[in-house]
């Protein structure tokens, strides 16, 4: 029997605003605890939140790129519930009348098809405060720095049908909300999060099977694992002759499981009612047509114009485009070239990232900027050096301030253009192993490679491998 997997994730982006949704107290990450909490997000008594209007703005950029509709006259309403970092005693979010609904979103499948994905809804709200257990001997800190922050809560449509669905869908969104700028995106410090909602069903079916949402899952990584074991606990449980009980599960990454947080019956009853201190949020559409005039090319629409204006791969484009920062660098390196693109392509995506990822650096902060790494690439494609030799210039240009040309030109590097002077070379190898040209002229071809790597090495990799191999396959006979 065969299982179908149904998946709808739930993700909190954090806006970077300079204030929170509801009180002028800073949003700073990293602050002291409780230095940047003030009146309001303590709800002392008398007062009253003020909407920022910064958190509205960004909220309908998001709306508007992944299509949806912006709401005219959307509602706060407080969401009830008691805990010890939520002073107020309810968190105000938005219930029936989100700002944004009815969404969606492409995704690219691993085997290159696509797929859309239904945004049900995003909606404005604020976070809570943090508990801190770990420096407190059987006690509890409170840090209320975080409380009133504002986020977008977006909430999918149950349509995605594996693990790695899931995964496109997120680093979709996280894509998105870094080339609104509304977003910066860093799920180390919490600013993007994610509740997977996953149930199964036999194929054929057409009910949706019980669902259980795991919580508070803060990186791509986690995401997938976390979705895989849940579909095979499932599978295990209703094979076994037992039933999905809906609950609120917790991804330890530890062993790579989930344990169940609270089921259903424990669950809280919010009690939803509309904010009394907070105005319906009226939307014009001088606003509207201010915000869709400004928004800036998306990650598909890059996407596909780098396909058609580079001749780039699906596969390469996808990957340039996953940031603003990346795409950027690459089309200025491009731009500086003339008609390197591909090589272009191929360096940031290999050498480039491998560099930034070995030092956990983002390409934005990288050593070498575009017109360094444009020159390099130029001697690549001129012929003055290999793609070999210009790896070991990269690295020298990744720790120094030096050109591609200074390095060539202080180590000698450039690949031996006299082709008298590569001639003798090779004669000179073929003249010192006649072993070797006997096996080889007796029929063992693999010893061919032998010479190549003789010449190489006489040469420290400067010569062209195109003309070495030519030369010896007119002097081996
Ligand atoms: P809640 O308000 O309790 O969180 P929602 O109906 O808003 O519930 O759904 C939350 C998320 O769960 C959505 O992303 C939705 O797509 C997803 N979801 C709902 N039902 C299922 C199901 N049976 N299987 C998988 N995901 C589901
Ligand atoms: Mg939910």
């Amino acid at each position: 029997m065969e299982w179908e997997v149904v998946i709808g994730l739930e993700i909190h982006v954090q806006l970077n605003t300079q204030t929170k949704i509801f009180s002028a107290a800073p949003t700073a990450y990293g602050a002291a605890p409780n230095t940047q909490a003030c009146a309001v997000d303590l709800a002392l008594p008398g007062v009253l939140p003020v909407l920022n209007g910064q958190a509205v703005r960004k909220a309908i950029q998001f709306g508007l790129a992944v299509d949806a509709t912006i709401t005219d006259q959307s509602v706060f309403a407080r969401k009830n519930y008691f805990y010890p970092d939520l002073p107020k005693g309810y968190q105000i979010s938005q219930f029936e009348l989100p700002i944004v609904a009815n969404g969606k979103l492409e995704i690219e499948r691993e085997d290159g098809s696509t797929k859309v994905v239904g945004i049900t809804r995003a909606h404005l709200e604020e976070d809570a405060g943090k508990s801190l257990h770990e420096d407190f001997h059987g006690m509890t800190g409170i840090d209320l720095n975080r409380a009133g922050t504002p986020l977008i809560e977006i909430v999918s449509e149950p349509e995605m049908s594996s693990a790695k669905e899931a995964v496109a869908y997120m680093k979709k969104i996280h894509s998105i909300v870094q080339y609104l700028g509304i977003s910066d995106g860093n799920m180390q410090e919490g600013s993007f999060r994610c509740d997977a909602n996953v149930s199964v069903r036999r194929e054929g079916e057409t009910e949706l099977g019980t669902r259980t949402e795991t919580k508070n899952l803060n990186s791509f990584r986690f995401v997938e694992r976390a979705i895989n074991y849940e579909i095979e606990r499932q599978i295990d449980v209703i094979e076994s002759g037992g039933k999905i009980v809906q609950e609120t599960r917790l991804y330890d990454p530890d062993d790579d499981s989930t344990r169940t947080m609270r089921t259903k019956e424990e669950a809280n009853d919010y009690r939803y009612f509309p904010d009394p201190d907070l105005l319906p949020v009226k939307i014009d559409t001088e606003l509207l047509q201010e915000l869709q005039a400004t928004l800036p090319e998306l990650p598909d629409v890059k996407k596909q114009r780098f396909c058609d204006e580079f001749g780039l791969s699906q596969e390469d484009a996808i990957q340039l485009t996953s940031s603003r920062d990346l795409a950027d660098y690459f089309e200025q390196a491009a731009a500086k070239t003339n008609g390197q693109a591909k090589l272009v392509a191929n360096w940031v995506l290999g050498e480039l990232s491998a560099a930034l990822n070995q030092n956990s650096i983002s390409v934005s902060e990288s050593p070498i900027d575009t017109d360094r790494f444009t020159q390099l690439i130029m001697r690549i494609a001129d012929g003055t050096i290999s793609g070999k030799i210009a790896k070991e210039v990269f690295q020298d240009m990744w720790n120094s301030d030096k050109t591609a040309d200074q390095i060539i030109g202080e180590k000698e590097l450039q690949q031996i253009s006299d082709i008298g002077e590569l001639e003798a070379i090779v004669d000179q190898v073929i003249k010192d192993n006649p072993q070797q040209v006997e096996q080889y002229l007796s029929g063992k071809d693999k010893v061919f490679g032998f010479f190549v790597g003789k010449v190489m090495k006489e040469t420290k990799g400067k010569a062209n491998p195109r003309q070495v191999n030519e030369l010896l396959k007119n002097k081996l006979v």
